[in-house]
């Protein structure tokens, strides 16, 4: 038995606000077909492993010393490839990179959340934003979506005029229901906040709208663009997640991000994986493709499905969410249930894959 395995929880002088908290995570089970967590299903292609091996290996014969602690050379990079997409010209000092976003959004809060300021975001929304606010000691304010889950512009600009959250998350496409919101909505409610807006765009390549980015200029003074490569550029493991804003908000989250926080390794492999961002990215037509045939299918069925602009669809309805998501599991298919009633989210997988979603989903429907 683990030394020391007869202390408890409970026994440990942990934070109240922390006691009975459960932690996140969906289930990682050893199931043939895995749409659970909204990764790109294409594995990166052999030149793409090999340049990683190589970028590790050159990195690697200077391991005894610490990382460039501001990352420099990977946030040209990253500057690069989003002014290249969305015609923003964008430098390095707009600019920050991460170990995924969630480390990205997390630092927004340690510097603009906190204890006695409040953060609010439209549920049902991405999980880990209430969670990271608990983390940070930032106190949680929920607002609601419409009942078809999309966003009321004119309604939330009222919502975030009245409650003056000091930090405001909007999803775009939003996790898990997946509509994106337009610009000028966006503006509307951004124009509306008197704190930090974060946009939280970790599926926005999965978008035909464009992306907040057009909208620094505008509102520099608060807006940030929170971006990942986990989704899209199929990089989920190697933990890079980054964002744009002005070079001031950059300079903000030097006060609290660790030092030498992103390793060389992460950073060689995460440029590297960069300079074959157009291979990457060609998946995202592909998924897009499969979207469209998953949904069709489902609707054909009589499922009802939220329209999606990212490479997942929410749909529904069931009188048990939790019994379903168990028959998917017994016909080999993990999808995640959100804890929205009545609904379980399927990740757009390989057109295997989601002939396996779709044949399960055929005899769950009878
Ligand atoms: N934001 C949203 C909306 C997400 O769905 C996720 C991943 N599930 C993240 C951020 C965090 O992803 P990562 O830390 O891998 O960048």
């Amino acid at each position: 038995r683990p030394v020391g395995d007869g202390v408890r929880l409970d026994d440990l002088p942990l934070r109240e606000d922390l006691r009975g908290r459960t932690p996140y995570g969906a289930p990682q089970l050893d199931v043939p077909v895995r749409l659970n967590t909204n990764e790109n299903p294409y594995p990166p292609p052999p030149e793409l492993v090999a340049d990683v091996a190589a970028a590790a290996g050159e990195v690697a014969r200077n391991l005894h010393r610490y990382p460039d602690r501001d990352a420099v050379a990977l946030r040209e990079d990253l500057a690069a490839y989003l002014a290249g997409s969305t015609g923003v010209p964008l430098t390095a000092a707009n600019v920050w990179a991460a170990n995924g976003s969630n480390e990205i959004l997390q630092q927004l809060l340690q510097a603009f959340g906190g204890p006695g300021r409040v953060a609010l975001g439209f549920e049902p929304s991405y999980s880990m934003h209430p969670i990271i606010a608990a983390g940070t000691r930032t106190e949680w304010m929920p607002a609601p979506r419409r009942e078809d889950f999309s966003l009321d512009a004119v309604e939330a600009a009222k919502v975030v005029a009245e409650r003056r959250p000091d930090v405001l998350f909007v999803t775009s496409p939003n996790n898990p229901t997946g509509q994106s919101i337009p610009p000028e909505d966006l503006r509307e409610i951004v124009a509306a906040a008197p704190g930090v807006v974060v946009v939280d765009e970790a599926y926005a390549e999965f978008s035909t709208w464009p992306s907040a980015v057009g909208l620094l200029d505008e509102f520099g003074d608060r807006l940030v663009v929170s971006r990942t490569m986990s989704k899209a550029f199929a990089f989920a493991g190697g933990r890079l997640g980054y964002l744009a804003a002005a070079p001031a908000l950059v300079d903000a989250l030097q006060l609290v991000r660790l030092p030498y926080h992103l390793s060389v390794l992460t950073q060689a492999a995460a440029r590297a994986a960069l300079r074959h961002a157009d291979a990457t990215l060609a998946s995202v037509a592909r998924l897009v493709a499969e979207r469209g045939r998953v949904v069709d299918a489902l609707s054909g069925m009589g499922f009802q499905v939220v329209p999606s602009d990212a490479n997942f669809v929410l749909f529904g309805r069931f009188q048990d969410a939790a019994t379903v998501w168990r028959s998917y599991l017994e016909h080999g298919v993990l999808v995640r249930d959100v804890g929205i009633a009545g609904h379980l989210r399927v990740t757009i997988g390989t057109p295997e894959e989601n002939d396996a979603f779709l044949t399960a989903s055929e005899e769950i429907s009878r």
